[in-house]
């Protein structure tokens, strides 16, 4: 870890900590993947933190015992033969803790039973949300890493865009995409991609088969690159020749809903607010019932993550959210047409990110 690294680290669970100190929690453990490695740097898949005001120790399996203290330079670094329960009774003795929160998403049942055996009279208490919500504000360095993630997307839909011709099968195109961002600077993929083509693109969340691609039907791709860790997820629709007059109808009508919402959001709107911009217009045009999902979600650490974009939430969005714009319809039989955006959210509106194009129809 560079001295950056350790700062940041460092800037991160004193921001937890001060959580803490306004509630009645004396340490907390954590146990979601993203969640320790935003708050300590270790990248390894084994691992619990256990963060109180004065120590701040991750707990590794021997395998990580190396990696963890290279990487969370801010930790004391303590090895278990086969689980965290082992070091945890010692720990709540050492700081002398009485209610010690866990990640109640991320914990099993019988992880849970064990921790309470050995809790030595310290009471665990669930929680959710509280790193996940210091992860929804993006520090300028996440950003700069975002950045790149988006613009591979960016550069992999133009790449396909050239390449991709009627004949083709769904596969063969997402394993395109795949390798173009692979081979241009992507750890991997932020997700299976998708490539839906005619009535496949009626399922939000097709993934790819042999069907193979025609003309003048739409074409629906969802892709996003890893780069340190960090996720892009980009959507076009396109079609390849002459479209019908119904994706020309449909494709406007999203297209002008995405609009319409990347217009409104800024900081300190309500993300149902947000939604409601997009989901008024497609409503109003007919095609309400055709677009199940909401608008959008965070992206970060994790393809999913705060803050959720949907209908009535009353979150409020703040400078420095990063999230999608994805209005979509999907009509059985047809297909479907989604537009997805990444947005980064300022004081006074809206920095979209993505840049790729938006002109639908592919003539070759
Ligand atoms: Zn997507
Ligand atoms: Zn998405």
């Amino acid at each position: 870890m560079s001295p950056g690294e350790s700062q940041i680290a460092a800037t991160r669970l004193a921001k937890l900590r001060q959580t803490l100190a306004g509630s009645d929690l004396d340490a907390i453990i954590i146990t979601q993947p993203e969640n320790r490695r935003y708050l300590s740097g270790f990248t390894g898949t084994r691992g619990v933190l256990f963060i109180s005001p004065e120590r701040a120790i991750l707990a590794v399996p021997f395998v990580y015992l190396e990696q963890a203290k290279k990487q969370a330079s801010v930790f004391e670094v303590v090895r278990f033969q086969k689980e965290f329960a082992e070091v945890w009774p010692d720990l709540v003795a050492e700081v002398d803790a009485r209610r010690v929160a866990f990640e109640s998403a991320h914990l099993t049942v019988a992880e849970h039973g064990k921790l309470a055996a050995g809790a030595k009279g310290a009471e665990l208490v669930p929680m959710e949300g509280i790193v996940e919500g210091l992860r929804a504000i993006k520090e300028r360095g996440e950003l700069d890493i975002i950045r790149k993630a988006v613009a591979l997307a960016d550069a992999a839909f133009a790449h396909i865009v050239e390449f991709i011709e009627p004949g083709m099968t769904e596969r063969e195109v997402a394993w395109e995409l795949e390798v173009y961002m692979r081979t241009h600077g992507a750890e991997k993929v932020a997700f299976d991609l998708i490539v839906g083509a005619g009535p496949n693109g009626a399922l939000p969340h097709h993934q790819v088969s042999e069907r193979v691609i025609g003309t003048g039907e739409p074409i629906v791709m969802d892709l996003g690159a890893r780069v340190a860790g960090y996720h892009s997820d980009l959507t076009r629709t396109i079609c390849l020749g002459r479209p019908d007059e119904r994706f020309t109808e449909v494709y406007d009508l999203v297209l002008r809903a995405q609009l319409a919402a990347e217009a409104v959001i800024r900081g300190g709107l309500v993300a149902g607010e947000a939604d409601n911009a997009a989901r008024q217009i497609i409503t109003e045009a007919g095609y309400g019932e055709q677009y199940g999902h909401g608008l959008g979600h965070g992206v970060g650490l994790a393809v999913h993550e705060k803050p959720v974009i949907r209908q009535g939430s009353e979150e409020v969005l703040k400078p420095g959210m990063v999230f999608t714009v994805e209005p979509g319809i999907y009509l059985p039989d047809w297909g479907g047409v989604r537009i997805e955006d990444m947005v980064l959210v300022q004081e006074d509106g809206v920095e979209v990110l993505s840049r790729a194009g938006k002109e639908p129809v592919i003539i070759k």
